[in-house]
């Protein structure tokens, strides 16, 4: 049967790096939903429009766009072990999984992060156009003014990063995703780490609570 985890946690909080770096060494699939809705918007078909109208806004995409996505990834994955990422969000979304996917669910990750530290990860947070490096202007800046240390390009700056859109984000994130980790602590599958770490720190503490070797 193949495995199925989730990675939740604020905006922030490191769960998409982590989920990368662990997908690839593990030979696990990455489903980003991030990711994956920002490819819909450049692609710029029927549904880019109204994607973006939810996304630039902070608010959760619809449940019907959602779940079009999401079936049309696991007809080609059914089969794999997947590491869900920026999905679930929302109770509605974590049935999909049981009804519509018919997947077990291992285990859940719930990244720890304060607001503060959340706040200074997103605002200063910008990424290279053309390599996609991610740099913090506060915490670990290019060498020379906001460009890219590989390919000396401009640096660009997610749209939704700004400060406005992010307050909107946490509070969906409160609102909407926090009853879905109660969901996973009742029934037991909930691993807690803390995120406030640098990334090979809480690599470290997440191949810990998911019982892989280092
Ligand atoms: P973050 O986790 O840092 O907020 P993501 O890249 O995962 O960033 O998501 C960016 C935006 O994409 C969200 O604010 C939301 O608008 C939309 N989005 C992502 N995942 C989902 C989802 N599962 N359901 C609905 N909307 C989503």
């Amino acid at each position: 049967m193949a495995l199925t985890f989730i990675f939740l946690g604020p905006p922030g909080c490191g769960k998409g790096t982590q989920a990368a770096r662990l997908a690839e060494r593990e030979g696990w699939v990455h489903f980003d939903m991030g990711s994956m809705l920002r490819a819909e918007i450049a692609a710029g078909g029927e549904t880019a429009e109204e994607i973006v109208s939810y996304t630039s806004e902070g608010k959760l995409v619809p449940l019907p766009l959602i779940r079009d996505l999401v079936e049309k990834f696991f007809r080609d994955h059914a089969e794999d072990n997947v590491l869900l990422d920026g999905f679930p969000r929302s109770l509605d979304q974590a049935e999909l999984i049981d009804e519509v996917l018919q997947r077990n669910v291992d285990a859940v990750v719930l990244f720890q992060l304060g607001e503060d530290e959340i706040r200074t990860r997103i605002i200063y947070r910008r990424f290279c156009p053309e390599c996609g490096a991610v740099y913090n202007l506060r915490t670990n800046p290019p060498r020379e003014d906001e460009r890219c240390d590989n390919c000396g390009v401009r640096l660009s700056r997610r749209e939704d990063d700004t400060e406005p859109v992010l307050l909107k984000r946490v509070r969906v994130y409160r609102q909407q995703t926090e009853p879905v980790v109660e969901r996973y602590r009742e029934c037991g599958l909930l691993r807690v780490v803390d995120a406030s770490d640098d990334a090979t720190g809480v690599e470290h503490r997440l191949k810990e609570v998911l019982g892989l070797n280092d």
